[in-house]
């Protein structure tokens, strides 16, 4: 196995801060993601490799973490690529990460589509609730349309599983409904299928960080008309997940703790304020928040 390159690579990547009390910081195990989502905005598709050999890895992420020892640092793993990554079972990196956390009695958000994430229960379950979040993310319930946008990550059925297995065993299990696809995403069916009562986050597709109606000339694993069917504009998107959230979200918003993040905007992404912001069903009139909230392409709409 090719390992990666060690000199000044740091796993916990960045730090994010969304408010004087939670600052995320992104925890990194692994370069690039094999699951090679076609929605994926982060840049980071490609073949996964260990960020150092894997007998330094214990030693480099404890001296790392020495320099975190705020409460108010959130460590997010799997922010920029999978958590359990399909070289995970054969590196045990995130595990690593988990134990040296749990130790620490840091807080600690995971998210995934790997069913590999079951492994760890053991951890889980030794951490308080409050200290940990581990978030199985679904953009449609079935393998069938999953080969459509993410054909390369563990089947959703096999994310159900695994979800099921972490809430029966007391882990405090959410679900990541994003990216949240126009004509892909099947919400009601998926939230019949999830336990009740649990978290469930939402949020909608966005089609790059410059918002253009169409980048397919650009980057070329991207073309939302290769999973959506035709071209969306980044407006119609964000109207019909509010649409969604009037509707679906009404429907199941006793059931359980939804949270139905803002679509972001250019103002809100530049001041990471759109991850705050919620929306409640009705609250918006779809029509009236995108013309308030409008997103004019930066390039010009491609030909092809
Ligand atoms: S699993 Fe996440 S990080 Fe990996 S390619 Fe898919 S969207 Fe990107």
């Amino acid at each position: 196995m090719k390992l990666g390159d060690s000199t000044g690579y740091q796993i916990i990547k960045y730090k994010r801060d969304y408010s004087e009390k939670l600052v995320i910081a992104g925890v990194e195990p692994y370069i690039k993601c094999g699951y090679r989502c076609f929605y994926c905005i982060t840049d980071s598709q490609g073949k996964t490799r260990p960020v150092v050999d894997p007998a330094s890895f214990r030693g480099l992420f404890r001296e790392e973490l020495s320099h975190f020892n705020d409460p108010k640092y959130l460590f997010g793993i799997g922010v920029a690529t999978d958590a359990y990554s399909d070289i995970e079972g054969e590196c045990g990196f995130t595990r690593i990460i988990l134990e040296e956390l749990a130790a620490g009695g840091h807080a600690v958000s995971v998210t995934t589509k790997s069913p590999l994430v079951t492994r760890d229960i053991d951890i889980f379950t030794r951490m308080p609730k409050d200290k940990h979040k581990v978030i199985i993310s679904f953009t449609c319930s079935t393998s069938e349309l999953a080969q459509r946008c993410e054909p390369q990550a563990p089947p959703p059925e096999a994310r159900l599983a695994a979800l099921h297995e972490l809430h029966n065993a007391g882990v405090n299990a959410c679900v990541l409904m994003a990216p949240w696809i126009p004509g892909l995403t099947d919400t009601a069916r998926l939230l019949e299928l999830f336990p009740k009562g649990i978290k469930v986050f939402f949020q909608p597709l966005e089609l790059g960080d410059v918002f253009s109606e169409t980048r397919d000339n650009e980057r070329v694993h991207f073309s939302a008309a290769l999973f959506m069917g035709r071209e969306w504009t980044q407006n119609e998107i964000n109207r019909a997940y509010i649409n969604e959230c009037n509707t679906v979200g009404k429907q199941y918003w006793k059931q359980f703790d939804m949270e139905w993040r803002w679509p972001i905007t250019r103002e809100t992404h530049a001041d990471n304020s759109g991850y705050l912001k919620r929306m409640r069903p009705g609250r918006y009139d779809p029509d009236q928040w995108v013309a308030e909230h409008h997103i004019e392409p930066r390039l010009p709409v491609s030909a092809g």
